[in-house]
């Protein structure tokens, strides 16, 4: 589904990213984990057309999407949910979700699929009628990943999920990824720490200074000891 190629990335001279590769088939759950300032955000900045990169290939569904418009590869089917959610504070919960469907023309899907969203998301259907900026973090977070399911994407990233979010309420959000993944979204999601991706991930990718540094598979993981000492360049 995604495949890139010896990626680079600068903003200036600071070079961001370093040759990164990374194969996405359909249906996984792929992890890009690393600490501040790794190259985690510009990697997904490159794949949602909001950073040209300065080289390197990026294929989507088999076509290449470097140069392209960041709405246009929207509507191909490459969601972002960035880090900070951005959502509208002055709309309610319910005129967020449906903004996201605003160009679908499946009026009949739309309707399924928000209620496929409020269930994945409970707190939502509570909150639906009640201004979205007065939402906690985690319920904005579980706003802005329904939202972006909304536009029907066939590959979803994630910024950052569980930033700044108490780990019950993670839970929940983690919880959502899953039963979104289950019926067969494609996630790749980027995290500051190890400690969510053993339960979720086909594949973590330990990003340091724009490298990928260890890849991993599910059955390699294990207790996610190795995947720390290459987080911390221990190894
Ligand atoms: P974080 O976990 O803090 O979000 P990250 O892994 O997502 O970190 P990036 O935001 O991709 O890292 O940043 C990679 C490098 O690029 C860092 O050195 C950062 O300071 C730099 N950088 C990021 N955005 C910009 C920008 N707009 N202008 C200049 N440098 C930037």
């Amino acid at each position: 589904m995604l495949e890139i190629k010896e990626l680079h990335a600068s903003y200036g001279q600071l070079m961001a990213l370093n040759g990164i590769d990374l194969t996405i088939r359909a249906g996984e759950v792929v992890f890009v984990v690393g600490p501040n300032g790794a190259g985690k955000s510009t990697l997904l900045k490159c794949i949602s057309g909001l950073l040209k990169p300065r080289s390197g290939s990026i294929a989507f569904a088999g076509q290449p999407i470097v140069g392209e418009q960041p709405e246009r590869l929207c509507r191909r089917g490459l969601a972002l949910v960035p880090e900070g959610r951005h959502i509208f504070g002055t709309l309610t919960v319910e005129e967020n979700l449906r903004l996201a469907t605003m160009h679908r023309k499946d009026r009949a899907d739309v309707r399924a699929d928000l209620e496929r969203m409020l269930k994945t998301f409970p707190i939502l259907e509570k909150r639906l009628k009640g201004a979205a900026g007065y939402l906690s973090g985690g319920e904005q977070q579980q706003l802005a990943i329904a939202r972006a399911v909304l536009l029907k994407p066939s590959l979803m990233m994630i910024d950052e999920p569980s930033l700044g979010l108490a780990p019950l309420v993670t839970d929940q959000v983690y919880e959502g990824l899953r039963t979104l993944n289950e019926s067969g979204l494609t996630l790749l999601v980027v995290e500051q720490s190890t400690s969510r991706v053993l339960d979720l991930a086909d594949r973590v990718l330990v990003l340091r200074n724009g490298k990928v540094v260890k890849t991993q598979e599910a059955d390699e993981l294990g207790n996610g000891d190795t995947l720390e000492a290459a987080y911390f360049g221990y190894e």
